[in-house]
């Protein structure tokens, strides 16, 4: 049976754990036992290299993928170089923690900002054939730090432990806009604007213009126009998940676009909802393909690394949201 938590790890567990990593032993079917973090071969990834991405505003072409083996592997290196770069700007646990977790992130030929930074995922699979699966989505407006420290976070935890859902962990989706400190990406277009929603064209079009024309919301002049769009595509058609996971400041609550259901109590933040937009993942996901998204709204100033509990603890409220709505929907 699936725990009510996530994957929590108590001391008794973890001296299990460092018991098990010391005696190189493989690790338990269970869901919270702890699996060693020995760094893993390099893995070549090849998803849908010549697939462009069909959506209902047209087909968006796809980047191109490396041509040969070398240039994969190198690629690779590259995308965990950039990890490392990323996560160190950002709160999270020691140093040699998010190290090991770098060591594992791999990167898609479709995912490079527009100025040619890779964007790397971080994949946890888990060993529960009830276990769903969750893809996470972190700094898409670049001015939201705290949102990559709790991607930082997470990656971390699920590096140490099998979990009871297989997740997939994309902390910087807006790599130049978190150079810049700007919310937008470097072609100044806001990405949670820039999904390909149905009549996309006119409803972003008027929408942005009923808020003023507001420089920091500019969905683009073409639906799914941005490489980052096509890279939380990509994932979207290649991890297929059953949930996401889009993570914000500043307003501190916790908005669900999903089933109507009884959400967990967590303190911090509340329980609001804050509507979608044309060309938001929201819209995107949730009302055109009925994939919930729970969209987590940190409070701005939010320090991460002095909550590393209560952090953990959204994690495991989430995964607690992931699978229940996923059974309501197949009610
Ligand atoms: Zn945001």
């Amino acid at each position: 049976m699936n725990s009510r938590k996530e994957p929590a790890i108590s001391p008794v567990r973890t001296a299990i754990a460092v018991l098990a990593v010391i005696s190189s032993s493989a690790c338990s079917q269970s869901d919270e036992a702890v699996k060693s973090s020995s760094s893993e071969p390099v893995t070549i990834i090849n998803h849908a290299m010549s697939q462009n991405i069909t959506t209902s505003e047209g087909t968006i072409e796809k980047n191109t993928e490396p041509k040969t083996p070398m240039e994969n592997v190198k690629k690779v290196e590259l995308a965990r170089k950039q990890c490392l770069k990323d996560m160190e700007s950002l709160e999270g646990r020691e140093k040699k923690e998010i190290e090991s977790a770098c060591a594992r992130v791999e990167i898609f030929g479709a995912c490079y900002s527009v100025k040619g930074t890779p964007i790397y995922h971080f994949d946890a699979k888990s060993s529960n054939e009830r276990g769903k699966r969750i893809l996470v989505f972190a700094l898409i407006h670049g001015d939201e730090g705290p949102s990559g420290s709790v991607a930082r976070l997470w990656m971390e935890r699920l590096n140490k432990i099998e979990p009871r859902n297989s997740w997939r962990v994309v902390p910087v989706l807006n790599p130049d806009g978190w150079r810049a400190k700007t919310r937008m990406n470097a072609n100044k277009i806001d990405l949670n604007r820039n999904f390909p929603t149905k009549n996309w064209k006119k409803e972003s079009a008027a929408r942005w213009k009923a808020k003023k024309s507001d420089p920091r919301r500019f969905p683009g002049k073409i639906a799914g126009s941005e490489p980052e769009t096509k890279c939380a595509i990509t994932h979207i058609d290649d991890f297929k998940p059953g949930f996401i996971i889009s993570i914000h400041t500043p307003y501190g609550v916790l908005d669900f676009d999903g089933p109507r259901m009884q959400f967990p109590n967590f303190k911090p933040l509340r329980w609001f909802s804050l509507g979608n937009y044309p060309g938001s993942m929201g819209r995107y996901m949730w009302a055109e393909r009925r994939v919930p998204v729970l969209t987590i709204e940190l409070k701005g100033n939010e320090n991460i690394a002095r909550k590393l509990e209560q952090f953990d603890h959204l994690q495991d409220i989430s995964g607690t949201v992931a699978i229940q709505s996923e059974k309501i929907l197949k009610k």
